[in-house]
């Protein structure tokens, strides 16, 4: 359904339907409810992709794991696995000869990485 415009309700108003512009201008007060939620659902969601995007732009995988340069700091290393398939920045704990994921119970070998 088309809303209401100013028009209609200002020329219903001079007619003296009152009653009618006030459903118009009730119908147009829940568009904008509307309208409000939407905006804030979209925002919240380009936040988040605002966020995924410029955390990609921030990982390197080197082979083997994934680093991450924060503000030219090497950060990491994290999980190739829970990255690439939870989505989630998970660090690996660190042992001699390798890389190791408390979640996946996965080890990675430091000299394959580069
Ligand atoms: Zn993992």
């Amino acid at each position: 359904m088309a809303l209401p415009t100013y028009k209609d309700i200002v020329e219903l108003m001079t007619k003296g339907a009152t009653v009618e512009a006030q459903e118009r201008i009730m119908e147009l007060r829940e568009a904008v409810l509307e309208l409000q939620e939407e905006n804030v659902a979209l925002k919240q969601k380009n936040r988040e992709l605002e966020e995924a995007l410029k955390l990609k732009g921030e990982l390197h995988f080197d082979g083997t794991v994934y680093w991450r340069n924060e503000n030219n700091n090497r950060v990491g290393p994290f999980c190739p696995a829970c990255l690439d398939v939870d989505e989630k920045l998970v660090r690996l704990q660190n042992y001699d000869d390798s890389w190791y994921c408390t979640k996946h119970k996965q080890t990675y070998d430091k000299r394959s990485g580069r």
